[in-house]
């Protein structure tokens, strides 16, 4: 009778098991599978694109110092940036990616057609002045007013991250006319990353590890105003 009894609880408990091991497979199951597909979605609407514009490039050498020169410079910076934007999550798309010339109206209608979120021109800055150094960012005002607005959100992003990372001097963001940023229909940005008529700012441009850092804080700046 004992032998009975110790039976048929042992079937009983092998029962339960058995039943809560299926209830908890399809819990685990149904949780595996809501968010994931939850989260693809998401991911596909909300990854946003960023269009990288490297200025000048071909016949076009932009300001050059010495053996420098800012087409190279601004590709660099700008491939760089490319790689630290695509490792935090964003599509990326350059409108040059090698030494080539690009007229200027094809930039911006690349950027248009590609419906980006953003546009991000590089370049660096000369001065007659050799002294004369420092950040700036463009934007332009003459646009829709919540492009204005977003631009100039971007621009402050961005130029905040640059300085408290390079200890470079601050020139402001300012309003600019530039082709790039004024034919685009998405917020966008000129960044001057230094000047190569400065000494200073001549070597740190030069050196690979000091634009790898600019471009990983430009990702910085734009992540942030993603976020806000
Ligand atoms: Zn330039």
């Amino acid at each position: 009778m004992i032998k009975f009894f110790a039976i048929c609880l042992a079937f009983l408990f092998l029962a339960s098991c058995s039943q809560n091991k299926t209830s908890s497979k399809t819990e685990v199951s149904a949780y595996r599978h809501a968010p994931d597909k939850k989260a693809i979605v998401h991911k596909k609407e909300m990854v946003p694109l960023v269009v990288i514009d490297p200025g000048h490039g071909g016949f076009d050498l932009g300001t050059h110092s010495k053996t420098y020169e800012e087409k190279e410079i601004c590709l660099k910076t700008a491939s760089y940036l490319r790689k630290h934007l695509e490792k935090a999550g964003y599509h990326v798309i350059m409108t040059r990616s090698r030494d080539e010339y690009l007229p200027l109206k094809k930039r911006a209608e690349i950027a248009n057609q590609a419906k980006c979120q953003v546009l991000i021109s590089i370049h660096c800055n000369a001065a007659k002045n050799s002294s004369a150094k420092g950040i700036e960012i463009f934007y332009t005002q003459k646009t829709e007013p919540w492009r204005a607005k977003k631009s100039k959100e971007l621009a402050q992003s961005v130029l905040s991250s640059l300085l408290s990372g390079t200890g470079a001097e601050s020139r402001g963001i300012k309003e600019g006319n530039f082709c790039v940023i004024r034919e685009t229909k998405m917020p966008s940005i000129l960044i001057e990353t230094g000047f190569l008529t400065n000494e200073d700012e001549r070597k740190k441009l030069s050196n690979d590890f000091y634009l790898d850092t600019v471009a990983k804080l430009i990702t910085a700046g734009v992540d942030k105003y993603f976020q806000s």
